[in-house]
């Protein structure tokens, strides 16, 4: 495994382990109450590990469907570019939805999938990212289930990518490399 510039850890497996249980209990928590299946929405591809692990920590029926939205391209600078790459299969009309991100960043983005979901006419939208960089913010995000705060670093591994490397490195580090 080529883990070459990301030798700094900010989070290591174990840690990211405890967030992701805490996460699941404070969902399982939160939807208690309900015997609504839930529709657990995973934005591709950064949040595909991180929802894989955190799927199985919340004690609740669902089902799961994924959205593929562009934002980035290659580089580490947001370019304020939205459109869907690959949209939902399923409806999700009068349904609770959860949507879990890996990153908050500047919230450029997620605010624009927030709106395009919420335009949907789901019954409820509950917000979950992994990570979130508040000093990077340029949109108000309502997260309503937050991993940790991290400071302004530009993060890589379970799951979360540079230039499409990395998604595989099962702890997060910060990257160091080259950025073009
Ligand atoms: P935002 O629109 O909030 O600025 O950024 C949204 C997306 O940018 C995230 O979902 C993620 O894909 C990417 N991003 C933001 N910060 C980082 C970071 O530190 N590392 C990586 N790998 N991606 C990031
Ligand atoms: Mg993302
Ligand atoms: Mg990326």
């Amino acid at each position: 495994m080529n883990e070459q510039g990301l030798k700094k850890t900010l989070l290591s497996q174990e840690e990211i382990s405890e967030i992701v249980t805490r996460l699941g209990s404070e969902i399982t928590e939160h939807y208690k109450n309900s015997d609504k299946e839930l529709i657990v929405i995973g934005l591709l591809r950064g949040s595909f590990v991180f929802m894989a692990d955190l799927v199985r920590e919340i004690k609740h029926p669902m089902i799961t469907d994924f959205m593929t939205i562009s934002s980035y391209g290659d580089g580490t600078e947001s370019t304020g570019d939205v459109k869907i790459v690959m949209d939902l299969d399923e409806s999700i009309t009068d349904r609770d939805v959860l949507l879990v991100e890996d990153i908050i960043d500047t919230g450029n983005t997620f605010s624009k999938v927030i709106r395009l979901i919420e335009g949907r006419g789901p019954a409820s939208l509950r917000i979950c990212t992994l990570l979130s960089k508040p000093s990077r913010r340029q949109v108000e995000v309502d997260i309503d289930f937050c991993g940790i705060e991290i400071p302004d670093e530009f993060v890589c591994g379970y799951g979360l990518d540079f230039a499409q490397k990395f998604r595989n490195v099962p702890y997060i580090g910060i990257y160091e490399g080259p950025v073009d």
